[in-house]
Formats: C-alpha cells, sequence, structure tokens
C-alpha cells in the first residue's frame, strides 16, 4: 500500500526494506545523544606516499557505536545528520578528535603528517564554519597545515561562489583542501580550473576498472593545475605497482591499511611496499 501512503509522507520505504524509515527514526533519535554518550569513534586509513616511500597522512572515517545495535556506517547515518542538521556539532566532534589524535600520529609517522578530514556540505555553509575550524585546531595547538578537508566534488558544485570563498579563507591560513570521489561528480573543467583546491582523490572505481591512459590524463591534468593525486581504494599489489611507476603522489586502501582504530594503527609496524 505504498503507493497511497506516500501522500501522506510516508514514501521512504519502498527501496531496501519497508522498515527503513522506521529504522531511520531511531536511528535519528539515538544520533541526537550520540556524542553525550561517548558512541562516536574515529577510525584512521594511512595515506602513503609510493615516491618518498612512507607514510604522508591518515583519514579520519567516523564511526557510530550504537547502544545495542552494533556499529553503524557513515553511509547509513550521515545523510540522516545531514537532513536533521545534526552534523554541524557531529562534524565538529570529528574535527576536534582529529586534531587531537594529530598528536599522537605526528610523533608517530614524522613531520609533515596530515589529518584529512571529510566535510560534509552543510558544515560548509555555516556561515562561522571558518572561524570555528581555526579556533579548533587552535585550542588543541595543531597547526592549520596539519589539517586536510575533504570535500566531495558533488558538494562543491552547489553554491560555488560561496564555496571558493571559504576555501579560499581556509587555505589563506594555511589549511589545504582534497576534492573526495573525484571524478564521480559533475563538476566542469572550467570549475575545477578556478576552484582553490590542492589535492585531487580519485574515487576508487576508476583504481577498480584501471583504465591506464585515462587515468595518466587524470594526472596530467592535475599538474598541470598544480594539484596532487591520490588514489583511492587501492586493494592489490598490481595497481600499486601501476600508480607508483605513473607517479601518483600519494595512495590509500585496503592494501596499505583498512580503516582502525587509532590505537591499533600506531601499535602496528609501518607499512613496508615494494
Ligand atoms: P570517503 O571519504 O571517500 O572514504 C573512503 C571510503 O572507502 C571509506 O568508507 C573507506 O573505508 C573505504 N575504503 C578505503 N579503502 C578501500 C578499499 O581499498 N576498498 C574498498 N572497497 N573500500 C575502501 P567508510 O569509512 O564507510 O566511509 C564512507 C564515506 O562516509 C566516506 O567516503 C565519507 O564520504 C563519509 N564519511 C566518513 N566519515 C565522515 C565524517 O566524519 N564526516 C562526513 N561528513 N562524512 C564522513
Ligand atoms: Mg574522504
Ligand atoms: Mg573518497
Ligand atoms: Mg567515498
Amino acid at each position: 500500500k505504498a503507493k497511497g501512503a506516500g501522500r501522506k509522507g510516508y514514501h521512504i520505504y519502498e527501496s531496501t526494506s519497508r522498515y527503513a524509515h522506521v529504522e531511520n527514526f531511531i536511528h535519528e533519535l539515538a544520533l541526537a545523544n550520540a556524542i553525550e554518550q561517548e558512541e562516536f569513534e574515529l577510525y584512521y586509513q594511512l595515506i602513503y606516499s609510493p615516491q618518498q616511500e612512507q607514510v604522508v597522512g591518515a583519514e579520519a572515517l567516523l564511526r557510530w557505536n550504537r547502544a545495542g545495535a552494533g556499529v553503524v556506517s557513515p553511509a547509513d547515518f550521515i545523510p540522516i545528520t545531514e537532513q536533521t542538521g545534526l552534523i554541524i556539532p557531529i562534524g565538529y566532534w570529528v574535527i576536534q578528535k582529529a586534531c587531537r589524535d594529530w598528536h599522537q600520529l605526528t610523533r608517530h609517522y614524522g613531520s609533515g603528517f596530515k589529518v584529512s578530514v571529510n566535510i560534509s556540505s552543510v558544515q560548509l555553509s555555516e556561515p562561522d564554519f571558518v572561524e570555528r575550524v581555526i579556533e579548533i585546531a587552535r585550542n588543541e595547538g595543531v597547526p592549520a597545515h596539519g589539517v586536510e578537508l575533504e570535500l566531495t566534488e558533488s558538494s562543491v558544485i552547489h553554491n560555488f561562489q560561496q564555496v571558493e570563498q571559504t576555501l579560499d579563507r581556509l587555505r589563506a591560513v594555511g589549511f589545504t583542501i582534497a576534492l573526495d570521489d573525484f571524478g564521480t561528480g559533475y563538476s566542469s573543467l572550467s570549475m575545477l580550473t578556478s576552484l582553490p583546491v590542492d589535492k585531487l582523490k580519485i574515487d576508487r572505481s576508476f583504481i577498480r576498472d584501471m583504465n591506464q591512459s585515462l587515468f595518466s590524463a587524470m594526472l596530467m591534468m592535475a599538474a598541470a593545475l598544480d594539484m596532487k593525486v591520490i588514489a583511492e581504494g587501492v586493494e592489490d599489489a598490481a595497481q600499486y605497482q601501476m600508480l607508483k611507476e605513473m607517479k601518483c603522489w600519494g595512495l590509500q586502501g585496503y592494501l596499505i591499511n583498512k580503516p582502525i582504530a587509532l590505537e591499533l594503527l600506531v601499535q602496528q609496524a609501518m607499512p613496508q611496499m615494494q
């Protein structure tokens, strides 16, 4: 009876489960208290430079340990937090925790290390976002160049002019910006040439279905725009070798490590790639 129900607003349950809307509603209620219940945790995935043969950074990936429900993946709760506005406090929590963890990570992996944080377009459009980020980093004693902000290609194409200004202000004080999931959105070349961005993170679908000439064209384009390239989703040694030979600046993926808790990450041996 899903059709008629749509009018009353119950149009969510057509997709995977007819109870998906109930599940979302329960998530929504639980998310409102998740920060104070200390249910959030950051996992880290290393970013490795094949040229320098060393770790250059790590991406913070949010995990939610919902009481009684186990670990919920960000794909299942980030959209809810964006719709409800909860992404604002949660997003600041992520930035603060990542800054706090930066000290231990930098001691372990060496200077020049950057912690990367995913930022939603909803966060970017907060009028005081730039000031808050500056304040958090300062309070945690982290230099701006120790923090990279990741924005998806699709989140920057709306409100392009406002985004451009926000990114300019962040970069002016030393934060770096990466365009996440690059190649899956609809940004045009003209947009890309005027976007104040330091890095392109090529979406893992391009690594999986590797087309060498397409990938080298992306590397050339990035070089022309003075941007570095990080390949996402590197899972096997053949992909690693190819990307290394193509002089890709950075790599991330299960081959190097799966996202894990900070305590486990810093216990593990340094990645030794060939
Ligand atoms: P993302 O930023 O593109 O992060 C990469 C995702 O790919 C992560 O999924 C990671 O676990 C997964 N991944 C990494 N290497 C491999 C690989 O070799 N193979 C495969 N198959 N997957 C790999 P995760 O942690 O589930 O996060 C999904 C997305 O949720 C992220 O995509 C990001 O867009 C979003 N997200 C995560 N944390 C946050 C956060 O704190 N704030 C916001 N706004 N979004 C977040
Ligand atoms: Mg990311
Ligand atoms: Mg990505
Ligand atoms: Mg992604």
